[in-house]
């Protein structure tokens, strides 16, 4: 794996004021994104793996959301804190943004040649003749079939497939180097889901593409990534290699998530499940985030907050201190961290 760090994340903290009080949606957040490869930010629904991206590029409502903390370097470039206008520099240029909806976030207005035509000739200055030769190029290449016809199309007249791949070709117009994918296969069928990550991981290879790419499915994980993050609660409770979270688990919740993996579970009648919900983010319990749901929960977690234990593999949780009882998940973090 490349040793060039493309993107720096340090200690982000993100809060949503509210009519009940403060949402504290993403909590001390750091990760480095290397040139090439897939970083995969995996957790459930409201986790704030989503929120997490969305801030990097100022595209969260603010107010009222606001960012309490942190830093992000783009080849360090300072990226928080920068106005719209700064951040214009970046946004679609030097990184590019897949949604998830891909209907909702194209221009219902627009045909498909003239938004990424757009993006052209305001990023690049190309001139419209250049920028429609371009268009025909992209869709090409995200293997639109005849693409001088379908540029003329609005999304509608699109599937959900052919938009998915619309909005790579929008994402990558203006090469960027880093590319965040926010869950861009779940509306999508499993056959259309394979051909639009194996679009993705040849578009890697041939732009040398960094990519953020948000699931909740472990399966795309397994697929796409080299490093993961897995978020519970606002945070990073583990991270590490893609061998590392799949075959040496070191925190309870990936190892609930893995075992509520469908394919683990096809031959039982009901799915596995991790007991019990997330909790309130108005107000995080004071110790471990994920206590209340934890099999091996100690008193200790209940009101002291774990932080990362381990160097290259990490994981948030009090069974990696060493004075904690000896446990297995505690050998995982020490054959693959060295700690
Ligand atoms: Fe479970 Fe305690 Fe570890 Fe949290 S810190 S995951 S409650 S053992």
């Amino acid at each position: 794996m490349s040793s060039e760090v493309v993107l720096a994340v340090d200690n982000l903290a993100v809060e949503f004021a509210t009519w009940g009080g403060s949402v504290q949606a993403v909590r001390d957040v750091s990760f480095k994104l290397h040139k090439g490869t897939t970083l995969a930010i995996v957790g459930e629904s409201g986790c704030g793996k989503s929120v997490t991206v969305q801030s990097l590029l100022g595209l969260i409502p603010m107010p009222p959301g606001r960012i309490t903390a942190g830093s992000a370097r783009l080849r360090g470039e300072e990226l928080l804190g920068l106005g719209a206008k700064a951040l214009n520099r970046y946004r679609g240029k030097r990184i590019g943004m897949i949604f998830q909806d891909a209907m909702s976030a194209l221009n219902p207005t627009m045909t498909i040649g003239d938004q990424i035509a757009e993006t052209l000739i305001v990023h690049t200055g190309m001139s419209a003749a250049a920028a429609r030769q371009e268009v025909i190029t992209l869709l090409g290449q995200v293997q639109i079939p005849e693409p001088e016809r379908r540029m003329r199309q609005y999304p509608f007249e699109f599937s959900g497939g052919m938009l998915q791949r619309a909005m790579i070709a929008l994402s990558i117009a203006c090469q960027p180097e880093v590319l965040i994918a926010d869950e861009p296969t779940t509306a999508l069928d499993v056959t259309i889901q394979a051909q639009i990550l194996q679009l993705l991981e040849s578009l890697q290879k041939s732009h040398g593409l960094s990519i953020i790419l948000i699931t909740h499915d472990l399966g795309v994980v397994a697929r796409m990534a080299q490093e993961v993050a897995v978020m519970y609660a606002g945070q990073i409770v583990e991270q590490g290699s893609v061998d590392d979270i799949f075959y040496r688990s070191a925190h309870p919740y990936t190892l609930g998530l893995k075992a509520a993996m469908p394919g683990k579970a096809a031959h039982k009648a009901q799915l596995q499940v991790i007991p019990g919900s997330p909790p309130d983010l108005f107000a995080p319990p004071a110790g471990c985030g994920f206590h209340a749901r934890c099999p091996h929960v100690m008193q200790l977690c209940e009101s002291n907050a774990p932080p990362l234990f381990g160097t290259t593999h990490q994981a948030r949780c009090w069974l990696h201190h060493a004075a904690a009882p000896v446990h297995p998940l505690r050998q995982q973090l020490i054959a693959s961290s060295g700690s």
